[in-house]
């Protein structure tokens, strides 16, 4: 990566928010780009491929690997997660600003293939809040709800790794938190 262009790894546990924070970033700040990563796992209601992801099957993910072309992944609650390869090379060889939404190992690789990557986490306010917010979905079953609330705790351990930790109380104050490290301006 050359001066001026930034790559920006987020973590942070299911129901940080830390989707609705991008969201957020990119809509008033359209110049950067979220990177769309390949899972097996199934679509949500009221996603949609090529936007919240790439729904690939455990084969074709295998494959890609193989292949060489997905630059990290993990394996996250019984499912494949990647981040392809193209998604980040042609946005750095164009100067494009670009975000990866990844889990805490994807970003401790992201880290060791590009040293200036900026790791930022997102807390939730608190854990009872992070809980609320999972179970608001409804989309996943009890014994899913309880997968993801003990990974999240586990993942709540690492945020001392990352260069920035950001709390999303407010999306809005989070995002320009944000907004503010992509650009290299942010003191916290
Ligand atoms: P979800 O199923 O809630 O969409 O995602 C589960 C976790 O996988 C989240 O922490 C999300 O950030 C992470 N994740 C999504 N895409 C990737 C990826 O390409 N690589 C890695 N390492 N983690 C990912």
């Amino acid at each position: 990566m050359s001066n001026g262009q930034h790559l920006i790894v987020l973590s942070g546990p299911a129901g940080s928010g830390k989707d609705t924070v991008v969201r957020e970033l990119i809509e008033k700040h359209p110049e950067i780009e979220v990177s769309v990563s390949v899972t097996t796992r199934d679509k949500r209601p009221g996603e949609r491929e090529g936007v919240n992801y790439y729904y690939i099957s455990t084969e074709e993910f295998e494959r890609r690997i193989a292949a060489g072309e997905v630059l990290e992944y993990t394996h996250y609650c019984g499912n494949y997660y990647g981040t392809p390869k193209s998604e980040v090379d042609r946005r750095i060889a164009s100067g494009i600003d670009v975000v990866l939404i990844i889990e805490v190992e994807g970003a401790a690789n992201i880290k060791r293939l590009y040293p200036d990557a900026k790791l930022v986490f997102v807390r939730p306010p608190s854990f009872e809040e992070l809980e609320k917010r999972l179970r608001g979905r409804r989309t996943e079953s009890e014994e899913k709800i309880r997968e993801r609330l003990a990974r999240a705790l586990e993942e709540m351990e690492y945020a001392c790794d990352y260069d920035y930790v950001i709390i999303n109380d407010k999306v809005e104050q989070c995002a320009e938190e944000l907004y503010q490290i992509v650009r290299g301006a942010a003191q916290f």
